[in-house]
């Protein structure tokens, strides 16, 4: 993992990520990445709502320990209502996956969204 890894969303799912964020906000959502991962590069192909994911208390909260061992699972995006898109050193120490995904308000496109592997590198996202 370096950080010259390139992370490629659809319009779509991004839409998705951020129409979701703004139907919870001031709340955060959470959601699991699926995907298929290569030398260079993450190709997200499809969101999953974590069972038992407790809304607005960050993404600490998902019990890992409950979910299914699937490896086609390349990491986690959550939102930030207070608009930041710096992860903080709980996203860090939480990261499930190899990325994390941050989504901040106003939720609108493609930036108010960033990607980051896990030392907290930002990644080149692609939107295609
Ligand atoms: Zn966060």
């Amino acid at each position: 993992m370096n950080a010259d890894l390139t992370v490629i969303i659809s319009k779509k799912l991004l839409k998705a990520i951020l129409k979701h964020a703004r139907l919870l906000y001031p709340k955060e959502t959470i959601f699991l990445l699926r995907g298929e991962k290569s030398e260079k590069q993450i190709r997200i192909s499809e969101l999953i709502v974590p069972p038992l994911a407790t809304y607005g208390h960050g993404f600490a909260n998902i019990p890992t320990h409950m979910l299914p061992i699937d490896f086609s699972i390349i990491g986690t995006a959550h939102s930030h209502p207070s608009g930041t898109l710096v992860p903080s050193p709980a996203d860090l120490n939480h990261l499930w996956g190899s990325i994390l995904m941050i989504v901040a308000f106003p939720f609108k496109d493609d930036k108010c969204a960033a990607v980051y592997n896990y030392k907290g590198e930002k990644l080149t996202l692609k939107v295609t």
